[in-house]
């Protein structure tokens, strides 16, 4: 057992910022050196996984940032406790074909796979989960062992539960994960079904499938007035579940859409004619690909690879409560229809969204007090986008939305400050213990956790 109140020491001379400087050690005790007293590494210290953040979280500007993707081995897999342990820089897509093969899944659901289950632990993940029993993926963190701020390992398992829960959505602040075991389970088939109706017919049922225990995901098309609906639930009859269908869904989405409108950008000069094809494009693959082939599946089969949707979108995250919903997505589709004849910019992909269920098994969690709703607008536009996210920011602080610090852009220091309030306090006081110096601290972060 390790005391987690380390002292101020002053061990660290104050380094000039020489960076940026990436480290990507393969073995612990090459990471372990990198935070060590001794070690040359310029200050702060980040730590990124695969690097989908959409904001400045993982990276460190001036200082080191350490890429734990090559921490990639799977430790264990118990069937019969059903938990994995894996490294941190192990990929969601890894893992979820491990388990497969032992007749395994993770108890949820999660999109763009190439995610690392370190940056998933110490970050929001979240996906189209079923049920009301943990949302993210940190919720099924049973034990996690890390390296604290001078390089000391530590564990920390259910046990601890305070602590564990701090750790969960820790962005890298409290110590840098090395090793995490989670709660797994048998495989099994949910039934899904897809509908397609107006913005204000959704924001009639929205509050509704969100109190419910069903898992949904949502796109929403703000300048057709559309919503299309994926609904996941178990059902005793659910048939086999194919992964084709899926992999199909998840082609026409993250692959096909983004290349079509990058390329549609570049040669169609005229605003209202490509906005008009890409809109039609968009609705005709989510007709085609999510009503006629996609009936059930399973949580190994479902996932999204969306690892080249990161690679060509902008995205931004906010969250808002579910109870309120149905007048924020009539207010979004003014909204955007507002800022685009102000601006003319608009966002070219639908915007989507997932039911977060209430879950407090982390300190910062988005869904801490209450089911949320969690909207991402997402584009492959550079031009105006930084604009556009400071006006959607401005639109989510106005609607009570709750900022995610590693997937909103624009935040501001006292929203959040003002929105976590309690609870930051409370993180804000073991941060300052387990890292004193604040050697894991980016000017980024200092913003909200200093
Ligand atoms: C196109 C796109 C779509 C997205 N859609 C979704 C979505 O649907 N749902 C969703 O939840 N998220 C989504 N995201 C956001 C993103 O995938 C998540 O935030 C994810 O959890 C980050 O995982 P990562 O491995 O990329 O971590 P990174 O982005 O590299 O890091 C995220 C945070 O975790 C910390 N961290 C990483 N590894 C460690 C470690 N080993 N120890 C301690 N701290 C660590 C980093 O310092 C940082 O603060 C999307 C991103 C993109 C680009």
């Amino acid at each position: 057992m390790f005391a987690t109140n380390l002292k101020k020491t002053g061990a660290y001379p104050q380094q000039k910022p020489t960076g940026p400087v990436e480290r990507e050690p393969s073995h612990l005790k090459a990471l372990r050196q990198l935070l060590e007293p001794g070690s040359r590494c310029p200050l702060p210290i980040r730590t990124r996984g695969a690097g989908s953040a959409a904001t400045d979280c993982n990276t460190s500007r001036a200082g080191t940032t350490i890429n734990t993707t090559a921490l990639d081995r799977i430790i264990s897999i118990d069937a019969h406790d059903q938990t994995v342990t894996a490294q941190a820089g192990v990929r969601l897509e890894t893992l979820v074909n491990a388990l497969a093969e032992e007749g395994l899944e993770l108890v949820g659901s999660y999109d763009l796979q190439r995610r690392t289950v370190g940056g998933a632990t110490a970050a929001p993940c979240f996906g189209p989960s079923i049920g009301n029993n943990g949302c993210y993926f940190s919720s099924h963190v049973v034990a996690m062992k890390i390296l604290r701020s001078d390089g000391q390992p530590m564990r920390i398992d259910s046990q601890q539960k305070n602590l564990l829960s701090a750790f969960r959505m820790s962005f890298g602040m409290l110590g840098i994960i090395f090793e995490a075991t989670m709660r797994v389970r048998p495989i099994r088939t949910f039934a899904a079904s897809h509908r397609r109706v107006s913005i204000d017919k959704f924001a009639t049922v929205v509050d509704t499938l969100a109190r419910s225990d069903v898992g949904f995901k949502f796109y929403l098309m703000p300048y057709r007035d559309r919503v299309y609906l994926d609904l996941r639930r178990y059902d005793t009859d659910s048939g086999n579940a194919y992964s084709a269908p899926w992999k199909l869904k998840d082609w026409g989405e993250s692959t096909v859409l983004p290349h079509i409108f990058k390329s549609l950008n570049r040669v169609v000069p005229i605003p209202s004619v490509k906005y008009r094809l890409m809109d039609s494009i968009s609705e005709a693959t989510q007709g085609l690909v999510n009503s006629k082939f996609v009936t059930n599946g399973t949580n190994a089969a479902a996932q999204s690879k969306r690892n080249s949707a990161a690679r060509r979108c902008f995205y931004s995250t906010w969250c808002f409560p579910a109870a309120n919903f149905s007048m924020i997505a009539r207010a979004y589709r003014d909204f955007c229809a507002e800022t685009y004849a102000r601006t003319r910019y608009r966002c070219d992909m639908p915007a989507n969204g997932y039911r977060l269920c209430r879950d407090a098994r982390s300190i910062l969690s988005p869904s801490f007090d209450e089911p949320m709703i969690a909207l991402t607008t997402a584009s492959t536009q550079s031009r105006g986008w930084d604009d556009f996210v400071i006006d959607l920011a401005e639109f989510a602080e106005k609607w009570g939305g709750l900022p995610v610090i590693s997937q909103s852009r624009s935040l501001r220091a006292e929203h959040v400050i003002q929105t976590y309030s309690k609870r930051l306090d409370y993180f804000r006081r073991l941060r300052r213990q387990m890292d004193p110096d604040d050697r894991l601290l980016s000017p980024f972060l200092a913003q909200f956790f200093q």
